[in-house]
């Protein structure tokens, strides 16, 4: 088998997820599972958290899934529903919904359900990429609190700097989403990874941890290990070739990296069609036999090369960590000019997901 594999270890989700409910006690929260749970298997990490109030999904092929092996959770559908038909499937499934447009309402009273929807009206209090203004919202409140698909009428929104507590814009987008208390709602839910870890104010009925779950930072200047998090995933590998590289030559495609000194080169088996950015520079942190070397050379499509000179006893089979419970993915996801959740949910089908109980 090719060296390289991500462990996932779902006691640490577990323990993220008791985290964001600490922050908040009384609340409930839903575990963000869309995009395969970021990338660390959304049926393992669904199965790790038999204890969750619900989980969000992004699609209804996602909802399918978690409902297949969570007979009662509550599912939340985070993009709302895009045909008519796609509302009796949601019935079906038992799913909550996201009504974040007039389209999608109205497709939505326009159809005949076996059972009526929990209903999430979304407000865009800021961020314009979905959902209704204050006004529209009102209107469609009155419209939806009466109608038999409906059963229970909720209020969503989203932050946009929530990353950034001090941003004008979160109390912007905190004034408009309380503009609406007036109105009657069964449930509120406001609050990502960040607004769970920095903003109460914000944290309403149900919690949507997504981030946080996976053991990374929601924010630049703040480390996961600072935040009380443990990273679930952990991308390694081992050498899989040693070379002693002269002054002057070249390492990699288009002959990027030069060497300055006689250097010796570790090659690994991870590439970017494994999910490691091809954007990584030169420098980006690899750790081998525990230490921290360099990225050197153009990350490839199956390979990737780094400097051993700190690390003499570096060989063939020596083990290395991309990112995870030593290095972590925040900090390879700042040298490359991403975030983690893109790193980690990036990581492709090609790469095998061993999961730790
Ligand atoms: C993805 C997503 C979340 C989770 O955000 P994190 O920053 O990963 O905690 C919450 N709410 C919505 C609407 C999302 O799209």
């Amino acid at each position: 088998m090719r060296p390289l594999v991500a462990t996932i270890d779902l006691s640490a989700i577990r323990h993220n997820y008791l985290l964001a409910k600490a922050c908040a006690p009384e609340r409930l929260a839903f575990a963000v599972v869309k995009a395969n749970a970021y990338g660390h298997g959304a049926r393992e990490v669904v199965s790790a958290l038999p204890e969750a109030d619900g989980f969000i999904v992004a699609c209804l092929e996602e909802a399918g899934e978690v409902r297949a092996l969570h007979g009662k959770a509550r599912v939340l559908l985070l993009q709302g529903c895009f045909e008519a038909k796609e509302y009796l499937m949601a019935a079906q499934l038992a799913l909550d919904v996201v009504v974040q447009s007039r389209e999608q309402a109205e497709a939505l009273l326009g159809s005949t359900l076996n059972r009526p929807l929990n209903v999430w009206l979304k407000l865009d209090s800021g961020m314009h990429r979905l959902g209704f203004a204050a006004e529209e919202l009102r209107a469609w409140h009155a419209r939806l609190a009466a109608a038999e698909q409906v059963a229970e009428l909720n209020l969503i929104s989203h932050f946009a700097c929530a990353d950034q507590p001090e941003h004008p814009l979160n109390r912007i987008q905190l004034d408009c989403y309380r503009s609406l208390d007036d109105l009657a709602f069964d449930c509120r839910s406001l609050a990502n990874s960040a607004a769970i870890l920095t903003r109460p104010g914000a944290h309403m009925d149900w919690l949507r941890p997504g981030i946080m779950l996976y053991g990374a930072s929601p924010f630049a200047d703040r480390p996961a290990a600072e935040l009380g998090l443990k990273p679930a995933m952990t991308l390694g590998g081992s050498l899989i070739a040693v070379r002693e590289v002269p002054a002057g030559d070249s390492v990699g495609y288009g002959a990027s990296w030069v060497a300055a000194r006689p250097t010796r080169i570790g090659t690994i088996s991870c590439g970017y069609a494994d999910g490691y950015p091809r954007s990584a520079p030169a420098g980006t942190p690899v750790l081998v036999c525990g230490q921290r070397v360099p990225l050197v050379g153009r990350v490839s499509m199956d390979m990737l090369t780094v400097d051993l000179s700190a690390v003499p006893e570096a060989q063939v089979g020596s083990p290395v960590e991309l990112w995870g419970a030593q290095l972590p993915v925040d900090e390879v996801a700042g040298a490359c000019g991403t975030i983690g959740y893109e790193l980690l949910s990036k990581v492709t089908a090609r790469v095998p997901r061993r999961h730790r109980y």
